[in-house]
Parts: C-alpha cells; structure tokens; sequence
C-alpha cells in the first residue's frame, strides 16, 4: 500500500495556508443528551463524568482537542436547571460565566427524543450570549431511524438561525471530525492557547476524585447521586513505585452511608477496585488505593462545606 506517496501535494499547501484558530467551545441541553460523551469522545481521553444518572458533572472541566489547524478548548457545563439548592444556585452561576465567555455554544439535542419544554428553556436562554456563534447537535444519531433524524434536524432548523447544524454519535464515532472541524472554522484566529500536550486543566487530584465519585454512583440508587461528593486527601509514592491514594466519598445523612459501604463493605469494595483501575490508567502507575466514606451533613446546603469541595 502506498498511502502516503499518493496523497495530492496540494493536501499540504492547504493546511499550510490555513490560518491557525484557537477558541473556546462549551456543550449546553438537558442532562443525559450526551455532552459528556461527547467532550470525552472528542478529547480522545476519559476526562469528564459520564453516568446514566442526570447532572452527575458538577465542574467546569476543559478538555482541550488539537488539530494541526487549530485548538478546540472544551469547557464542559453543569447543564441549565432550576436551581432548588445552593449548590444548584451556584451551578447555573459557573454556567452563566462559562457562557458569556466563549466563541462557540454547542446546543445538544438527542436524536431519539421529541424536542421539549426543556430543550426550548434552554435555546431560549441562549439569546442572552449574543457574542457566542450558535452550533446545533443532534446527538445519538446511532439510536434514531433515518426518518427521526430528517425529522428533528427540521425542527431543530426552524428553532433559529444556526451557524450550523451537525448529527452526530459520540458512541459509534460518525460525524465527529466534521463537527471538530465546523467547530474550529467558527473559531478566531489565534495562536495555539495551550501546550499541545495539555488534555484538561483540572489537576490531577479533582480527576483522581471524579474517577471515585463516578464509580461511587454506578449502579446507584436515584436517592445517592446529588449527595455524594469525593476528594482526594492524600498521595504518597512508595519506593517500588506504587501511588499510595487516600480518599474521601462525602455522603449526607448516615443511612446513605450505609448504601455506599454495602454489606459486609462489598460495595465500597467493588467502587476501590474500579476507581483504581480507572485511576491507574490516568497515571500510568499502580495504584494503592484507600476510601473513606464520611457523612458530611446537608453538605450541598452549607456554603463551608461546599466550599471546601472546591465549588
Ligand atoms: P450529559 O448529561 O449530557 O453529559 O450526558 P452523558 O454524556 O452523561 O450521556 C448520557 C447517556 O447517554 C449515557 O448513558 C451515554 O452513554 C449515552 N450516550 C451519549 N452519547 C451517546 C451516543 O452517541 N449514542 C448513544 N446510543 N448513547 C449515547
Ligand atoms: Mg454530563
């Protein structure tokens, strides 16, 4: 196979002309529409919760892709919702500073749901970002029949004046690289904004802490997921090599406590062995790793605690 010598010269002088662009992209919809999966799926690299439960990702995380053309900085939202906490309140805060300062908002819409009140609270909220280009993307293409996508991607056409609109799935890779690209093309000229091996600025403990909040949720009941919190407490790097991580699970009330030790601590067994496995991946190391579960009362109502969990 000759790949490489028949590729058209022209190719290069393309790329070469091409001005380099750099900006910031941020993936807004109800929860569960799939922005998780897609920041990870384009990053290349598990960067961001992603649960069947709604709201499980509580942080502006940035996920950063390169291109030889350009950067695509990912800021990943909480998602717009009603706040009924403090912790609520404080979510759609970050999600209003995070919007009103990037280039290109990404309004995420499933292809294998009917277009709702929930999704038009969202497009409508976005009026308020005037200076953000507007991508719509119909997420989940692989779950819908081709008459359900022609469907919705009309609906969503006629929702406004788009700068574009792109089907997608994160799951099976189809159209990936296509949105990257209308991404970037929307994107200002600029150099490179970050170093090119950079994948997220979140450090290394908060995604060491998401890694165990994450395999905490699994398999959860519906009661856990809002409640439950990590931190990483303390690291340690023995002679032979091995990272010694001691962590803690935040939970609210005693009762909840009991659901995330398991009996006889089988669950928190089996939530120690996939956090390590996912945490040992992240670092490349082997992984000695040791959880707390402490009760934290009404944690997401009380400004001190919330504060010392970094939101
Ligand atoms: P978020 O709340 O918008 O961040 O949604 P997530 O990224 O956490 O995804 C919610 C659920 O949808 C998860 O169970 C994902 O596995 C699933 N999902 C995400 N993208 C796709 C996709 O392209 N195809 C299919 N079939 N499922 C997807
Ligand atoms: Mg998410």
């Amino acid at each position: 196979m000759s790949e490489e010598v028949s590729q058209p010269a022209d190719d290069a002088t393309d790329s070469a002309e091409r001005a380099f662009r750099a900006g910031f992209v941020s993936f807004v919809g109800r929860p569960n529409v799939g922005k998780s999966t897609l920041t990870n799926a384009l990053v290349g690299e598990k960067i961001v919760i992603t649960s069947e439960k709604p709201q499980t990702t509580r942080r502006v995380i940035r996920g950063i892709v390169h291109r030889p053309d350009g950067q695509l900085i990912i800021v990943d939202t909480p998602g717009i919702h009603r706040p009924r906490t403090l912790l609520g309140e404080r979510l759609n805060a970050l999600v209003e500073t995070t919007l009103g300062d990037v280039d290109v908002i990404g309004f995420c819409v499933p292809a294998n749901e009917k277009i709702g009140p929930g999704d038009r609270f969202i497009d409508e909220r976005l009026n308020d970002f005037p200076r953000a280009k507007k991508v719509a993307i119909l997420t989940k293409i692989d779950s819908a029949s081709q008459t359900e996508i022609i469907d919705q991607l009309t609906k969503l056409g006629a929702m406004r004046e788009w700068d574009a609109v792109v089907p997608i799935s994160s799951t099976e890779d189809q159209q990936l690289d296509i949105l990257s690209e209308v991404l970037l093309d929307l994107m200002p000229e600029s150099p490179a904004l970050y170093e090119n091996e950079t994948i997220t600025d979140e450090s290394e403990d908060e995604r060491i802490a998401e890694l165990i909040r994450e395999a905490a949720l699994a398999g959860a009941r519906e009661e856990l997921p809002h409640s439950l919190a990590a931190s990483v407490d303390d690291r340690e790097e023995r002679e032979d090599g091995l990272i010694e991580i001691y962590a803690s699970v935040y939970v609210e009330r005693d009762s909840q406590k009991g659901i995330v030790i398991g009996k006889g601590g089988q669950r928190l067994k089996s939530i120690g062995e996939t956090a390590r496995k996912g945490i040992e991946e992240l670092l490349g190391q082997r992984v000695y790793l040791s959880i707390r579960v402490k009760v934290l009362k009404e944690w997401q109502r009380d400004p001190k605690a919330l504060g010392k969990l970094g939101f």
